[in-house]
């Protein structure tokens, strides 16, 4: 059995998000959102602030966590591999918008979503960086979360605890 719900069933394995006036329900919010930080040093990838935590939903939130101990792991524990990698450069995880072409929530809406190195592996981008880091590549798929790199419209920055 998949692990995680398909990308049309999300509401029903983690809840729905929707709230009044086009914002996030607070109810569903301080029942799902939680906080976890990966093992290494993180700064925004937007302006190379310290980041302390990653908010994501509760349900993929160990899942996560055993990806970044393996990225960990197969980094030999080197924060200067994370780097060179791109995975200290954060870009984003819960958050309630839209997708980009603006009809339908994005899956960060439902905290099963993160983004990492966005300069290197931009929305559309054919050839992501993170193509040639199967040391990434692998703990992520090792917990069935899908990349975006693969798509027909490549999101090379973006995983997700959902399947297409
Ligand atoms: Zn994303």
């Amino acid at each position: 059995m998949a692990k995680w719900p398909k990308q049309s069933m999300v509401d029903s394995f983690y809840g729905n998000p929707r709230g009044e006036n086009g914002e996030v329900d607070p109810d569903w919010l301080s029942d799902n959102i939680i906080r976890i930080a990966p093992p290494w040093k993180i700064i925004t990838a937007w302006d190379f602030k310290p980041v302390k935590s990653i908010k994501v939903h509760k349900k993929c939130a160990d899942s996560l966590q055993k990806v970044f101990s393996i990225i960990w792991n197969n980094a030999g524990m080197q924060q200067d591999k994370i780097n060179e990698w791109g995975m200290s450069l954060y870009a984003g995880a819960f958050n309630f918008r839209m997708m980009r072409n603006g009809t339908r929530l994005s899956m960060h809406s439902w905290g099963c979503a993160i983004d990492f190195d966005s300069a290197r592996n931009s929305f559309g981008d054919k050839t992501p960086n993170f193509a040639l880091i199967p040391q990434v590549l692998e703990a992520f798929a090792s917990e069935e979360w899908t990349w975006g790199g693969n798509w027909r419209t490549p999101d090379g920055m973006h995983w997700q605890a959902a399947n297409i």
